[in-house]
């Protein structure tokens, strides 16, 4: 499925104190890309993941996933949508405190009334490492592992795209290649689309397509 950003603008207040977080950002993602999109802080990368993924909704312009305009329709064909579709992983990992690992990967199935699927569960966990934590709750995990639950948090309803938004800003720079080595393998094995921000530029040269962002203004990186 391919992700058609068409000339999105995000203004937050109104008048004089309006912010342009986001100045008519134009792009077109391709079913199985990488992409990385850097940008200094405050620039609006984070502002553009959750327009395109459907966190938020733009001030104007569209998003479509395919033909489908994923801001038209109501919030629950929209959150139907992205359970279905689209992995989120945060900074902050984001996991519930009161869950397992083992509780918090599985959430996503659970809302969608889902079962999860035992085989994938063993394989993605041992994937990334975790399957000895599963039991654990979140405060008893390092940074690293805590953010590898997030990641199989993501993928396990198997979504079409990944978003990752500064996956290893929290993490040492160790914990955090070490991350970002894993989220790549498993991109280039199901082909899934990823798309990560970062201000780190050794992870933006992972991608195979690079973006930047500077005050609100989306561009694309064109090799030399
Ligand atoms: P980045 O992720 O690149 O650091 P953001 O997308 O979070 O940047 O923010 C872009 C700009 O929009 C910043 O100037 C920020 O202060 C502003 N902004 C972000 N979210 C809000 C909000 N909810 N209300 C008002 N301003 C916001
Ligand atoms: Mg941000």
């Amino acid at each position: 499925m391919n992700i058609y950003v068409r000339d999105v603008s995000k203004i937050y207040g109104t008048d004089e104190a309006g912010v342009v977080a986001l100045d008519h950002a134009h792009m077109t993602v391709h079913a199985g890309d990488f992409i990385s999109i850097m940008g200094p802080s405050g620039s609006g990368k984070s502002t553009l993941l959750h327009i395109v993924s459907g966190l938020e909704a733009p001030t104007s312009g569209s998003v479509l996933y395919g033909d489908t305009d994923i801001h038209a329709g109501n919030d629950r064909q929209l959150s139907a949508f992205r359970r279905r579709n689209i992995g989120f992983i945060f900074q902050q990992f984001n996991l519930l405190p009161v869950l397992s690992a083992q509780e918090n990967i599985v959430m996503p199935l659970l809302l969608d009334k889902r079962q999860p699927d035992e085989a994938y569960l063993k394989e993605l966990t041992g994937l990334l490492g975790i399957e000895a934590r599963l039991s654990h709750l979140p405060h008893q995990l390092s940074g690293g592992q805590q953010q590898r639950v997030a990641i199989a948090r993501a993928l396990i309803a198997k979504p079409k795209i990944i978003f990752a938004d500064e996956p290893t800003g929290n993490l040492d720079s160790k914990s955090g290649s070490e991350v970002m080595k894993l989220l790549c393998r498993i991109q280039e094995a199901t082909n899934q689309t990823l798309i990560v921000i970062t201000h780190d530029s050794r992870i933006a040269a992972m991608a195979k397509r690079r973006l930047v962002i500077v005050d609100g203004v989306l561009s694309e990186v064109t090799a030399q």
